[in-house]
């Protein structure tokens, strides 16, 4: 009985909706629908010969440490790879394990990374603190002109880093571009994309070498576990990145990939949903007197709003807003609150409103919060799976209170 081949079984033929409940499986001799979670740090050999290849990596696939080989993290990196067309990805204990892991194993004392100013904290102090005790210098520039990486690029730079859209004020690089900067001067793009999600943008198509996540926002969603990931070519992922990964230990657990690969299954309904109901809120604020400014990418007053267009096939699940009367009003708006919550997480099921000058970027200095456009009437807001009249309704309330 033979059986003619389904086309469907090339995951390429698939949509991102299938590839994430499906795709990465791999089932164990029990055929369990649901995938398995394999609690072990260690594996046996049938025979020392057999150990012996695997340690000279002779066999693919094989496990032999959960360091950096485990079945469900493996399954969960290939589901990723899937979702982002990738070729390979690596998995860590957090979106800042896979950020470091990224920016670090490209470089060594003596080189120099150019990068947006307008980053999320911790990347920020990677890139300007961290590198520079390693001898690896660091420049920042305004990431909305690509003219000023080509203009701070030198000939030691190894490294561009970019988060597009930004935190908190969403502002754009034009991915395409920078990397063309990148590349003309032999340096790697690196892009972190949790603000647009693997979803609604597609940074390796437009030249980036590897992309970054913290995996704890859109793709757990839910606000359970922390979890990271850098994705990229074969290549740089089972070269550096792994070795990286390999000898410094920043693991994902196998517990937080299967929950992860759970929030897989859900990952585009909810971030299609979330991204519809920012916009709509977006558009509902932006027509409200007590609003200063509405930031939102896919919205016609957005500064970079034609690039928006060209670089992100949605907006985004966030959206930031200036609130008419400074940080009191700001204040008063989100104490006024009773289904938005007041935290600092994104991409949750829950809705979360964060003032970025008292929190995140509470660190800088006023002038380079300023410079990022962290005013004191800013608020951001990550939108979640609440209906969108409750949302709009909870903030018109909110804003008579400020
Ligand atoms: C949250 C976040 C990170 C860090 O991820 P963690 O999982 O919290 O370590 C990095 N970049 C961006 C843009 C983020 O939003």
């Amino acid at each position: 009985m033979s059986k003619k081949h389904n086309p469907l079984r090339d995951p390429g033929k698939l949509s991102p909706a299938t590839l994430m409940v499906h795709g990465g499986g791999r089932r164990s001799p029990f055929n369990e629908t649901s995938e398995a979670l394999y609690l072990s740090s260690g594996y046996s050999y049938p025979s020392s010969e057999h150990s012996e290849r695997l340690f000279r990596g002779e066999i693919e696939g094989g496990h032999n440490y959960s360091r950096f080989a485990n079945p469900t993290v493996d399954m969960f990196q290939d589901r990723m790879a899937l979702l982002e067309g990738a070729e390979a990805g690596r998995a860590f204990a957090s979106g800042m394990a896979a950020v470091a892991n990224a920016v670090m194993s490209q470089v060594r004392a003596g080189d120099h990374i150019v990068a947006s100013r307008a980053l999320f904290g911790g990347c920020r102090y990677v890139v300007e603190e961290y590198a520079p005790r390693f001898g690896v210098a660091s420049t920042l520039v305004d990431g909305r002109d690509p003219a000023n990486f080509a203009a701070a690029m030198r000939p030691e730079t190894k490294v561009v880093f970019i988060e597009t859209p930004t935190n908190p004020t969403l502002e754009l690089v034009d991915i395409a571009a920078v990397a063309g900067i990148a590349h003309a001067h032999g340096a790697k793009l690196i892009v972190d994309n949790v603000f647009a999600t693997a979803l609604h943008q597609k940074p390796l198509q437009l030249g980036a070498d590897l992309v970054t996540y913290s995996a704890t926002k859109h793709i757990d969603g839910q606000g359970r576990v922390l979890g990271g990931m850098v994705l990229g070519s074969r290549e740089l992922i089972e070269g550096d990145v792994h070795t990286f990964l390999r000898q410094t230990g920043a693991t994902l657990s196998a517990f937080n990939a299967w929950v992860l690969l759970k929030g897989l299954e859900t990952f585009s309904l909810r971030v299609e949903r979330m991204t519809r109901s920012a916009a709509e809120i977006a558009r509902a604020l932006a027509a409200h007197p007590k609003i200063e400014r509405v930031f939102y990418p896919h919205h016609p007053d957005h500064p970079q709003y034609e690039l928006a267009r060209r670089q992100m096939l949605a907006g985004s699940t966030l959206l930031t807003f200036e609130v008419k009367g400074g940080q009191e009003a700001a204040f008063a708006l989100s104490d006024a609150l009773a289904v938005i919550l007041i935290s600092n997480n994104l991409g949750d099921a829950k809705s979360i409103i964060t003032h970025p000058r008292t929190t995140t970027h509470q660190r800088l200095s006023e002038e380079a919060r300023l410079a990022t456009g962290v005013t004191p009437g800013l608020l951001r807001l990550s939108v979640g799976l609440e209906e969108p009249a409750d949302l709009i309704a909870d903030l018109g309330y909110g804003l008579e209170q400020a």
